[in-house]
């Protein structure tokens, strides 16, 4: 059984489909992190989002393995580097390159055949996964998702003011549900939950009835 929950950034996603993915007793599919990865691997060797077709031909070299919450690129484990502000910001590198996307497809599915998967990511439901017994769209107001991410900013000592991580919010949810291939949209067949008010717990235990249903 594949289920996949696709939303916008700040939803809370990869926590709750990890916590899902644990509670299901399924295998945990974070596609993000292999974007980040991409972008990681582009980053150092100085390449640009204009730099298409070279960062698809190193795309295609790399050996990107995902375990828990722990991820390599090769032998290296890049877990912490993938989440870097440098990572953050340049994304699109991987994100927007359609080579680069499918073949990201293409590693997405052969690991949905594997067995019973929560994956997470943009176009789980639309792209990779459109015949996924479960799909689930979880999404939050712009201001509960700017604030969740500014209270994790905080966290680790960073005092960028909610105005501005609103700002820039905006400007990842506009890019993302705009860009011509993998665009962040609703799944036909999808079940949308709004995590606004809830507890991460709360929501899991929403989409845990629905998987179960
Ligand atoms: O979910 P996470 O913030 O780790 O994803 C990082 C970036 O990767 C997102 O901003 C999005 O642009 C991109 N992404 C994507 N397709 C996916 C998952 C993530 O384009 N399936």
């Amino acid at each position: 059984m594949i289920v996949t929950i696709d939303g916008p950034a700040g939803a809370g996603k990869s926590s709750i489909a990890r916590v899902l993915a644990e509670r299901l007793g399924f295998q945990f599919l974070d596609t993000g992190a292999m974007y980040r990865a991409v972008t990681l691997a582009a980053l150092r060797q100085q390449l640009t989002e204009a730099d298409a077709d070279q960062v698809a031909q190193l795309a295609a070299t790399l050996t990107i393995t995902l375990s828990g919450p722990r991820i390599w690129l090769g032998s290296e484990e890049v877990t912490a580097e993938i989440r870097s502000q440098a990572v953050n910001k340049h994304v699109a590198i991987a994100a927007s390159n359609p080579a680069v996307r499918s073949l990201m497809v293409d590693q997405q599915r052969a690991i949905g055949a594997r067995g019973n998967t929560v994956t997470e990511g943009r176009d789980q439901g639309t792209v990779v996964f459109p015949q996924a017994e479960c799909k689930i769209f979880l999404t939050a107001s712009p201001l509960e998702r700017a604030r969740r991410r500014h209270a994790q900013l905080q966290e680790r000592g960073d005092t960028t003011p909610l105005e501005e991580v609103l700002e820039q919010q905006s400007l990842r949810d506009h890019r993302d549900s705009t860009r011509a291939v993998g665009p962040l949209k609703q799944p036909p067949g999808s079940e949308v939950v709004v995590t606004d008010g809830l507890s991460p717990a709360e929501v899991v235990a929403r989409l845990e009835a629905i998987v179960r249903r």
